[in-house]
């Protein structure tokens, strides 16, 4: 079996398709402490719990909300890469460790899916837990089904988020777009 980390609903359509349609054994996990605030997380576990319901796949939960932990891991490291190096560390160490506990054969991650994601580094945080953990890592590049799983997601009209998860992510792709506009538009902020 393979422990495949879930981010998202819509990230998982395809490479729950990918899995099905290759006969492969796998269960999702959800482990994400790097989503805020508390309404996005709960919206985005109902998003998941849909398209499990839909699909008919099981999923291990981890519902706590994880806020401190993020802050305290990310050590408030704003900036991009070091705070999403820190990031997928601890949502993949955490993934090996529950493949360990449930005597999985691998793990991998749908955050190999994203197309905004760093897709080389995650594969090399992968690499090296599968080392440290001596847990096979089951590595594709699931981006080839990107427009594929986006698709779908819309057409089932699940919930597609507009940021990556971190209140830094939110401010980045609301707040700082707006300061533009107002900048542009002449008004101090
Ligand atoms: S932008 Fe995304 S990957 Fe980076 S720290 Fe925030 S939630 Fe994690």
């Amino acid at each position: 079996m393979v422990l495949l980390h879930i981010c998202c609903g819509p990230c998982v359509i395809y490479p729950a398709k990918f899995f099905n349609l290759k006969g492969i054994k796998w269960k999702g996990y959800f482990y994400n402490p790097n989503i805020h605030p508390y309404r996005e997380f709960r919206q985005r576990i109902r998003a998941l719990e849909t398209i499990a319901e839909l699909k008919g796949f099981e999923v291990v939960w981890e519902k706590g909300y994880g806020l401190r932990l993020f802050l305290k891991e990310v050590r408030f490291e704003e900036n991009k890469p070091r705070r999403c190096e820190r990031c997928y560390l601890l949502r993949l160490r955490q993934t090996v460790k529950k493949a360990l506990e449930l005597k999985a054969d691998a793990f991998t991650t749908t955050m190999l899916y994203s197309i905004y994601q760093d897709h080389e580094l995650i594969r090399q945080i992968c690499e090296d837990l599968s080392f440290k953990y001596k847990v096979e890592f089951f590595y594709h590049d699931f981006r080839e089904g990107y427009k594929q799983g986006q698709e779908e997601a819309k057409s089932l009209d699940i919930y597609r988020q507009g940021y990556c998860g971190c209140i830094f992510s939110e401010e980045e792709r609301y707040y700082k777009k707006r300061r533009k506009e107002l900048l542009r538009a002449g008004i101090r902020v």
